[in-house]
């Protein structure tokens, strides 16, 4: 039996499709130093003139490839603070935005203050499901009110200068602060922000308070 095509609302809206290929582009040096596309377009960059990597928009076509993050839709979802799992606006109160983020109490004194993070927020309703479908993410997650947070910088695969007279890729993908000098050589996948203003809060309480 085949199974059921998946629908695009249960799939995370961050998540691409295997319908959406990786647009093959040539990449060059840029006049300003650093790498451009040899057709580039203005789309092709942020407000802050970092590259981006392109890639066809069909979501819902094909399969879903969960560990895949589409490039334009994580950026709108990180620019616009929607959830990253419907792409409706996160939720929002008096104490800050609502983040499920990855439990690293102890990599530091007022974690996650100043963490740098590419993952979205997230709306009540898809925290709700979360609890409700994958408590081994309620254990390993943690829930926090996000009072102010910037986007800061990219992730994204370094590209650098060579002998052959066009750059190349190189195996590395970094998280690079926008204005710096790698920031021209790198081709972004992920916008990041930086968070603070952080609070802990109860995931049960904040989906039962609605
Ligand atoms: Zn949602």
């Amino acid at each position: 039996m085949k199974a059921a095509p998946a629908r695009p609302d249960v799939v995370p809206f961050i998540a691409a499709w295997s319908g959406e290929q990786q647009l093959d582009r040539t990449v060059v040096y840029s006049g300003q130093g650093g790498i451009a596309y040899a057709d580039e377009t203005p789309e092709d960059r942020d407000q802050y003139g970092v590259l981006w990597n392109g890639r066809a928009v069909a979501r819902g076509a094909g399969r879903p490839q969960y560990g895949d993050v589409h490039p334009m839709r994580q950026r709108q979802a990180m620019q616009y603070l929607l959830c990253q799992v419907c792409g409706d606006p996160a939720d929002r109160d008096d104490r800050g935005v609502l983040w499920l983020i990855e439990d690293n109490r102890r990599d530091w004194q007022g974690w996650p203050n100043d963490l740098l993070t590419t993952h979205p927020p997230i709306c009540l309703p898809c925290a709700g499901k979360a609890v409700a479908m994958c408590p081994h993410l309620v254990d390993s997650n943690v829930a926090v009110r996000v009072l102010g947070s910037e986007v800061c910088a990219v992730y994204g695969r370094m590209w650098s200068s060579s002998a052959f007279g066009h750059p190349v890729r190189t195996a590395n993908a970094d998280v690079v602060a926008y204005g710096t000098t790698a920031a021209r050589w790198v081709l972004a996948g992920q916008l990041v922000r930086s968070l603070h203003g952080c609070t802990f809060v109860d995931l049960q309480r904040e989906v039962a308070r609605r």
